[in-house]
């Protein structure tokens, strides 16, 4: 019985997989869990699953009988040092993931992740936190899960580039002068993927694909001129990878999280989801519009300036979404916003923690003054 720890408990990707512990019959302990705000559910969750720890981490928490109790993210890291587990799925959304993923990594547990913030703004800085501890990172990001798959089937030096696939959002085909009318509500609604509401958000301006090129080029090692994205509407096919030898080798499935999120958790388990009937799909394929959706040209751009500018994307988007969803600022006021944070230079590496909490204030800040 594999002990695994879930961060971020109540979101789309906690649910999922706690819905597939529940329903599969999978050889797994939930031992600890993690909400930011939502104790009741939190509270229940843990009694359900029986597990021995439970952190609240946007606010203090009532002591439960029978569970331990913890409190913001001094109270999550006593918590993860506190618990004997195998593997930690980190669904915490947002910037505040990193600080779970590095405290899950220090305990040297093995890291399932699906805050691709994490390795966004940490970068290589994670991978060496990951590697002091003998700790693995396994990519949960459904493009990145079907990467790491196709991946292992190949030497390396055959792979010429990684093609991530990306639905387009619900503005794919619509004419950019509509764009300042976008209302929020258009924008969370995503055509393939059922989300939280930062991701659909993120979805909507392709900014999900830019951060997840910059997650790609982190994991497998593959630099801006060796990733592509292509828009694939029914998002059937989650990624592929082209070889020197002029093939492609893609991974198909129906869009349902519940397959990267187990096969990040544990091996070998079978009939987790509904066959994929593929004689009744018709797949589509197009270029993106780089013009209508700059902030996914951003992310080759930033690959290639190095620096921080990966973590003053991720500050500037956040701030700006927040802004949208606020009904502050229009859509192309959200773009601008990121856009213009990095026009500033990002030049410094970050090498520790203390550095990337100092970058990222920083980023917010001129985001913020943007606004
Ligand atoms: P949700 O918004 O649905 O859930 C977020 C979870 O994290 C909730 O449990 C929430 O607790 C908790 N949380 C929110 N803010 C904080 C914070 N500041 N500190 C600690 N915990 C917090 O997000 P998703 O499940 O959609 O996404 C989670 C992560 O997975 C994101 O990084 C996203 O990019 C990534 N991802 C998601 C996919 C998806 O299909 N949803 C696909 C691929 C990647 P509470 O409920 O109490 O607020
Ligand atoms: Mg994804």
């Amino acid at each position: 019985m594999k002990r695994v720890i879930i961060l971020g408990c109540t979101g789309s990707i906690g649910s999922t997989a706690l819905e597939a512990i529940r329903t599969k019959h999978l050889d797994l302990t939930v031992v600890g869990l993690s909400a930011n705000s939502n104790a009741p559910q939190l509270v229940a969750l843990a009694r359900e699953f029986s597990s021995e720890a439970i952190c609240l981490t946007g606010m203090a928490i009532e002591s439960v009988s029978g569970l331990r109790t913890y409190s913001n993210f001094t109270g999550l890291e006593q918590m993860l040092h506190s618990l004997d587990a195998d593997i930690v799925l980190n669904a915490i959304s947002g910037f505040d993931g990193l600080r779970a993923s590095l405290a899950a990594l220090s305990c040297g547990f093995d890291l399932a992740l699906a805050n691709k913030e994490s390795v966004v703004c940490a970068g290589s800085y994670l991978f060496e936190v990951a590697k002091e501890h003998n700790a693995s990172i396994i990519p949960v990001d459904s493009e990145h899960s079907a990467l790491a798959e196709l991946l292992k089937g190949h030497d390396r030096k055959q792979v010429q580039s990684l093609i991530i696939t990306a639905s387009g959002g619900p503005f794919r085909t619509l004419d950019a002068s509509r764009f300042a009318g976008i209302t929020v509500e258009q924008a969370l609604a995503h055509p393939t993927w059922n989300m939280g509401k930062k991701i659909s958000i993120d979805s909507a301006t392709l900014a999900n694909k830019a951060l997840e090129v910059i997650e790609a080029s982190h994991l497998f090692g593959f630099d801006a001129d060796h990733i592509e994205v292509v828009i694939h509407p029914q998002s059937i096919v989650h990624s592929m990878i082209r070889t020197f030898d002029g093939a492609v080798y893609a991974q198909l499935g129906n869009p349902d999280m519940t397959l990267p999120i187990i096969n990040a958790l544990c091996e070998g388990a079978t009939s987790l989801v509904r066959p994929l009937d593929f004689t009744s799909l018709s797949l589509s394929f197009e270029q993106p519009d780089f013009k209508r959706f700059p902030l996914l040209g951003l992310a080759f751009e930033i690959l290639r300036r190095k620096g921080s500018s990966a973590l003053a994307f991720n500050a500037a988007d956040e701030v700006a979404v927040h802004a949208f969803m606020q009904q502050r600022i229009s859509y192309p006021k959200l773009i601008e916003v990121v856009l213009r944070t990095l026009d500033q230079r990002w030049d410094e590496e970050v090498s520790s923690f203390s550095q990337i909490l100092a970058l990222d204030a920083k980023a917010r800040q001129i985001a913020s003054s943007l606004l």
